[in-house]
């Protein structure tokens, strides 16, 4: 007999499981992968050698079912929801881009973010019109010596979508502290990252002159982005 005939109770926990191969071969893949919560094991293994010897009973297949659902919960549990963020006020950020739009083809910022100790590069630009969600602020990682790649996007009304690996708790804090300071005050936000790092927020390039230094990015940037620029210092800089 390799499956018994009567057909299992069917709870709220395992009703999307039907007996059958499907949902042992899962069960046993749980136990591979350590995903079935470590009191459910033995469990588990006797269920599943009762399947191979012969087939399981309608309560054994019931279990079958649960141990799946418990696994799956436990998954769930360790991704954790989708985190929720949101800025108060997108536009200064999108006006500053969008300042360079006629003279530039793809107006950006880039800055870091802090985050375990390092620094992370991000790259800031206004998604176009061919893009999933227009309009809305694009943003991608550029770590040192890697292939730069897709972070999330920030939505015109303030939401903040990341991918999957950008979930953890730790890097969302980072992440919107600095994108809070830069929607609080766009023009402030670049000024101080070039003073504080020594680079154009708007073109990456190292900061020579001292009237750049002063503004915290380039004449040209500031010429491209609308920007003043060429006040001297008035007390020397240490
Ligand atoms: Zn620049």
């Amino acid at each position: 007999m390799a499956y018994q005939a009567t057909r299992p109770r069917i709870s709220p926990e395992n009703v999307s499981f039907a007996p059958g191969p499907g949902v042992a071969v899962e069960l046993q893949k749980h136990l591979d992968d350590r995903t079935l919560p470590e009191r459910d094991r033995r469990f588990a293994e006797d269920l599943l050698r009762a399947y191979r010897n012969g087939g399981c009973t309608g309560p054994q297949w019931d279990w079958i079912g649960k141990l799946c659902a418990r696994a799956q919960a436990a998954i769930q549990a360790k991704a954790g929801p989708a985190p929720q963020a949101t800025l108060d006020n997108v536009s200064g950020i999108i006006d500053l881009v969008e300042r360079a739009r006629d003279k530039l083809n793809f107006p950006k910022l880039r800055f870091d973010v802090a985050f375990e100790g390092r620094y992370t590069t991000i790259k800031l630009n206004v998604a176009g019109a061919k893009a999933r969600v227009p309009g809305s602020l694009t943003v991608v990682a550029e770590p040192e010596g890697q292939e730069s790649h897709w972070i999330g996007r920030i939505l015109r009304d303030g939401r903040i979508q990341v991918s999957k690996p950008y979930h953890s708790p730790a890097w969302m804090q980072a992440f919107t502290a600095t994108l809070h300071a830069l929607s609080a005050d766009p023009i402030k936000f670049a000024t101080a990252y070039g003073r504080r790092t020594g680079n154009c927020i708007f073109c990456d390039i190292e900061l020579s002159d001292e009237r750049s230094k002063h503004v915290g990015y380039g004449r040209k940037c500031a010429k491209n982005y609308n920007l003043p620029w060429g006040d001297r210092p008035t007390t020397p800089e240490f």
